[in-house]
């Protein structure tokens, strides 16, 4: 057995490959993606590529041409369905019948939209975003529907939603909680967004869920059932709730799992011989307590390099500040570090400029910083919080956003 075998194809998968070959590792190494195109970015899948700003030509992270310069084999349109393993290695068969084997393997198998409950019988013009061809055919249903649902108010359907009002399209968008960005972002953001999409003609049902699709003579949905009885009319729903991740290879390799594989800070799972990184992943981070779910390009790429490093033999741990950013329209929103836990949160500006930041600390350490259309903000936290500042003089000097953030947070000297 030789070699490494990375299992799916997207930001981690892509990143294990190269990061692999950046540590000078010259064994095989095989990435297999189920998707039928080699590893792109998702990102815009939700914003410019649904606005058909960005041709499908720039998804890609890199080209062929690198895959063929570093020698990673990539196999595209194939899952790998069922493997084994042993103290020196293992097997892997794909759906498709191909067998390979390995000494390492690498699980970067991402996540999955939740679905609604039974798929609400599965309409035509139910849609979910997760991958291109999920965005080419809501792309395609842009030429006949006008009346849009946005299931969920997280980050994809508010990007969504902004993509199709930017298209003249009439948006509703439901949300189960009292709140946007109930799992995801402090309140002060939730309700900024609530405001910013209100502004530009978005319509919402906060605190409601969706019991039902109705269907026309076609069978696509015509009309979207509230709990309290409302429908909302529409000519095409987008599903927006949340990921979950898919068990069953773990549970074939008898790897520890907890609604994603349980990896430690360097990236390995309870296998001596398995890493994982990315969206299939629940680890520590050392900016939380416990384990944690991190859904977001710079986690993937931060825990595949980390877990290139451990096939390697090395021993980096996962320290990476955490970031994140959200483009929708003209509200760009950049994040750093993590919220949960913090006992303080200051205002930095006034939402109604859509140009403020959230800072948020635990007593006075920073923990967090969520930036809107303030980029400076976002790099100074990104940099501070790496280091481990904390709130020096009054917190009205953070509060002010004349004043630079680096001025109002330090580093204390003993960790500098
Ligand atoms: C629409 C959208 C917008 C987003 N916007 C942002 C953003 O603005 N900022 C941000 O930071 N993050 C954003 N994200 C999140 C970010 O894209 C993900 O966190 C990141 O892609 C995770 O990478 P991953 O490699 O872990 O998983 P994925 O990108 O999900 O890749 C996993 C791949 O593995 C494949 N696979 C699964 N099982 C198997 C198997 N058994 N065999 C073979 N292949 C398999 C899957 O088909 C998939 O191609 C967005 C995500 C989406 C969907």
């Amino acid at each position: 057995m030789t070699g490494t075998l990375i299992v799916g194809g997207g930001q981690a998968g892509a990143q294990i490959a190269a990061g692999l070959r950046d540590h000078g590792y010259d064994r095989p190494v095989t990435l297999v993606g189920s998707e039928h195109i080699p590893p792109y970015q998702r990102p815009p899948l939700s914003k410019d590529y649904l606005l058909g700003k960005l041709p499908a030509a720039k998804l890609a992270l890199r080209n062929e041409q690198y895959y063929a310069r570093k020698d990673i084999d990539v196999v595209t349109g194939t899952s790998v369905t069922e493997a084994g393993i042993g103290d020196d290695g293992g097997w892997a068969r794909t759906a498709d019948g191909r067998r390979f084997t390995f000494e390492y393997l690498a699980l970067a198998t991402g996540a999955q939209p939740r679905r609604l409950p039974g798929d609400m019988g599965s309409p035509g013009n139910l849609l979910y975003l997760r991958t291109v061809a999920d965005a080419d055919r809501l792309r395609s249903l842009l030429d006949t529907a006008t009346r849009f649902v946005v299931i969920g108010g997280g980050f994809i359907g508010l990007e969504a939603a902004a993509v199709l009002r930017a298209h003249g399209k009439q948006v509703t968008v439901v949300e189960m909680a009292d709140r946007l960005l109930n799992r995801v972002a402090g309140s002060e953001l939730g309700d900024f967004y609530l405001d910013a999409h209100r502004r530009r003609g978005v319509g919402f049902r906060l605190g409601r869920s969706v019991t039902a699709l109705t269907t026309g003579a076609t069978g696509d949905a015509v009309g979207v059932v509230l709990d309290g009885g409302e429908t909302l009319a529409c000519d095409a729903v987008v599903a927006g709730v949340g990921v979950v991740r898919d068990p069953r290879l773990a549970e074939q390799l008898g790897l520890a799992w907890d609604n994603g594989v349980i990896v430690d800070r360097y990236a390995r799972t309870s296998h001596p011989r398995v890493v994982a990184a990315g969206d299939c992943v629940l680890g520590p981070h050392p900016a939380a307590t416990g384990r944690i779910r991190l859904e977001s390009v710079q986690n993937a790429v931060a825990q595949a390099k980390v877990a290139a490093a451990t096939i390697c033999g090395r021993t980096e741990p996962y320290t990476a500040v955490p970031w994140f950013w959200s483009n929708q329209g003209t509200l760009r929103l950049q994040t750093a570090g993590l919220h949960a836990g913090a006992t303080r949160r200051i205002l930095r500006g006034d939402p109604r400029t859509e140009n403020f930041s959230v800072i948020y600390l635990r007593e006075n350490t920073l923990t967090a910083v969520e930036a809107m259309n303030r980029p400076a903000d976002f790099a100074t936290a990104r940099t501070l919080l790496a280091a481990g500042a904390e709130l020096v003089g009054p917190a009205t000097a953070v509060a002010d956003p004349d004043i630079p953030l680096a001025d109002a947070l330090a580093v204390p000297a003993t960790t500098t």
